[in-house]
């Protein structure tokens, strides 16, 4: 049995304290515990003999990062990602469990394809991977997949969603929502309605017209937003509301909430940073679904995620092979990577303004995601008894962010060459290093 201490890390960026880890628990926590050496104190019960010392003086030390909203692309777009280099994406990230959306091909839509996906996080070891459920038939719109039967399966599936497609059918949507209440699922909706973004390419503004690119209203999402809150009201059932973008999907959740209403809502760190004026470059980099918007939205969900309106950050990773991003703004794909970069981002522009709190961000990258996606064991508080899934973050450093220093297969950040604030130094899983010193480690099953 190995044990692993973690000397002098910052828990939750505040009081200093050291960590054992023992059988991929967290065994001992207190201050001074642990002598520079490695040393057991006075009260420890271990021996020194096997012990890994880590020294993480002046480190953050979080819970591991949970992740609503990643695109693994596998099966079907092995070029783009898998779920292993994907998962390494996401430890170097500081995630210990990411949530696999459905839209793979074969779609997620059964208990096969979801045990499928499961089974190859669990083996990779680099991060616990959640399969997302489809929540119609091959993403069609037209009937309910097997909700139940992924439910059941051994990945116990409980967030369902046709991401990347709406749910736009009210009827299909309300039945979803009470299918789910059986098993405690929830139906995670990418708002857009359909007809109102035919050809959609950006954000609907004076910038659209300008650039002469087909404008993608706020509406379009604030509409679905609307209806599916009170759908969810009518049949008392979970909703969730995947990446937010507009001020007045804001106000309307905010309105459900103070209604009773059982919504939760989620922000990308791309929404939370970037602005439409980047798709002045005509950079498909900066093309994504939905679109970055306007600065005063950029402002509202900031705002709503200090407020509690938007419960969670999610990353939205989306894997693109370079030929797909690299052509005429039109033709591109839709969607940027996260994983690796959504902690930087966060800490940009949440926590070094003053706006929230590292234990605030662990709340909002954690505890809550495991919890809206009824992850039992991940999330968890960091404590004695408790799973040793933890981050250990140097705030303190920079780095200028490169595409190809990526562990995904894809290489579409939109942040190459930027600055940010920031360095995942180790992540624990279950007590295992998938990252030490900043590099992932080796895979272990
Ligand atoms: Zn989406």
């Amino acid at each position: 049995m190995t044990t692993t201490v973690i000397r002098r890390g910052r828990l939750l960026g505040e009081d200093v304290v050291d960590l054992v880890l023992t059988d991929g628990l967290v065994a001992e926590m207190g201050a001074d515990l642990v002598a520079p050496d490695g040393a057991p104190g006075a009260d420890a019960g271990w021996s020194a003999a096997d012990v890994t010392v880590i020294d993480a003086s002046g480190m953050v030390v979080l819970p591991g990062l949970v992740d609503l909203h990643t695109h693994m692309r596998e099966p079907g777009r092995e070029d783009a990602e898998t779920v292993l280099t994907g998962s390494r994406a996401a430890a170097r990230g500081g995630f210990t469990c990411v949530h696999a959306m459905a839209n793979t091909d074969p779609v997620a839509d059964t208990a096969g394809v979801v045990e499928q996906v499961w089974r190859l996080g669990r083996e990779g070891g680099f991060c616990d991977v959640q399969p997302v459920g489809a929540v119609t038939v091959g993403l069609g719109g037209q009937r309910l997949a097997e909700l139940g039967a992924m439910a059941d399966s051994a990945a116990g599936v409980r967030v369902f969603s046709d991401d990347g497609i709406c749910v736009s059918d009210a009827v299909l949507m309300r039945r979803a929502l009470e299918y789910v209440k059986a098993f405690d699922g929830v139906i995670a909706q990418h708002a857009q309605e359909p007809r109102l973004t035919e050809h959609a390419q950006m954000n609907e503004g004076p910038l659209s017209g300008e650039l002469g690119l087909t404008g993608w209203p706020a509406v379009a999402e604030e509409a679905i937003v609307a209806r599916d809150v009170l759908l969810a009201e009518h049949v008392g059932s979970r909703l969730h509301v995947c990446h937010v973008s507009t001020r007045g999907s804001v106000e309307i959740i905010r309105w459900a909430k103070s209604r009773g209403i059982n919504v939760t809502a989620e922000v990308t760190p791309h929404h939370l940073l970037l602005t439409d004026e980047l798709v002045r470059s005509y950079d498909p980099i900066y093309k994504v679904n939905p679109p970055l918007r306007s600065a005063d939205d950029v402002q509202a969900v900031r705002e709503a995620l200090v407020d509690g309106t938007i419960d969670v950050v999610a990353t939205d990773h989306a894997p693109h092979p370079m030929e797909d991003k690299e052509c005429e703004w039109s033709a591109a794909a839709f969607g940027m990577l996260g994983l690796e970069t959504a902690l930087s981002v966060v800490q940009q522009t949440m926590i070094d303004p003053g706006l929230l709190t590292w234990a605030q961000v662990a709340e909002r990258m954690s505890s809550r995601p495991a919890e809206i996606g009824r992850v039992t064991n991940q999330g968890r508080p960091i404590a004695p008894g408790e799973p040793a899934n933890l981050v250990l973050v140097d705030a303190e450093a920079t780095r200028t962010v490169e595409s190809s220093d990526t562990a995904s297969l894809s290489r579409n950040t939109p942040y190459a060459g930027l600055t940010v604030p920031g360095r995942v130094m180790a992540t624990f899983l279950r007590g295992r290093a998938t990252v030490l010193d900043g590099a992932l480690q080796g895979a272990y099953v």
